[in-house]
């Protein structure tokens, strides 16, 4: 099953993805995920994704595509995969569709997680992640057992640098003008399923189930 997780930042689309990937037993891969692994470990692409990020755009289109077009190539992706946080413009979306028409495949599904803007600020200020395995908590609503440790691996937990509110500000407007327009995209292929995001993460995630069934 291959699925692509459509939504705002901070609509909640890491976090419904792990569980999809965990139940469904399929690569769960994130783009940003990826970006900051290369931050961390200082490479020429974490140096450039930096540049972008910091200031809430998106990263080029040129050092975004191949790398994810590449991902889906390897084998562990065979029976399928969660894409998250990609393809983020319909120019993603097209060489994505491109790259799979050429190996007889498709997207599966769309899940589009609905959050209004209001709560994303929120949900963004409140956010902390790890940056060593990806793990996502919420100080008020997904809180890990010990304050600021992550549960699955004992790191300390941060502020993302691109969740201070004003930069959140700007990469709402982006989301807005680039990734917005996907919704009709992949409406207009059929493969749209639309979830309130703004329930509780066990209520989403049951949703996104009866969608793509158990
Ligand atoms: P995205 O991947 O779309 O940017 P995340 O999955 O990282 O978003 O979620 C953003 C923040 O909101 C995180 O702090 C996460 O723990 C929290 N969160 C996710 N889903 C819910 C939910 N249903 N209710 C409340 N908080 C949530
Ligand atoms: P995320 O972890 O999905 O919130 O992504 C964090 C940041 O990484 C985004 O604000 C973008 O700067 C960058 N990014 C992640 N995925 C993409 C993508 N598909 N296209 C362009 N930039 C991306």
């Amino acid at each position: 099953m291959k699925i692509i997780m459509l939504g705002a930042p901070g609509a909640g689309k890491g976090t419904q993805a792990k569980r999809i990937a965990d139940k469904y037993e399929i690569p769960h891969i994130s783009t940003g995920d990826i970006f900051r692994a290369n931050i961390k470990n200082g490479t020429e692409l974490g140096k450039k994704a930096k540049e972008y990020m910091d200031q809430g755009l998106l990263v080029p289109d040129e050092l975004t595509v191949n790398l994810v077009i590449d991902r889906v190539s390897n084998d562990d992706c065979k029976n399928g995969y969660v894409l998250d946080g990609f393809p983020r413009t319909i120019p993603q979306a097209e060489a994505l569709d491109n790259a799979l028409t050429a190996r007889g495949e498709k997207i599966d599904f769309a899940v589009n997680v609905e959050v209004p803007d209001e709560n994303i600020i929120n949900r963004m200020s409140g956010r902390r992640a790890c940056l060593t395995c990806g793990a996502t908590y919420h100080t008020e609503f997904i809180k890990p057992r010990v304050e600021g440790i992550c549960d699955n691996c004992g790191s300390t937990l941060v502020l993302r640098d691109d969740d201070k509110p004003e930069t959140v500000k700007k990469r709402l407007d982006v989301y807005h003008d680039q990734t917005q327009p996907l919704i009709d995209y992949y409406s207009g292929k059929n493969v749209l399923a639309e979830v309130d995001g703004t329930k509780i993460m066990d209520d989403v995630f049951a949703d996104i189930v009866k969608v793509l069934g158990a």
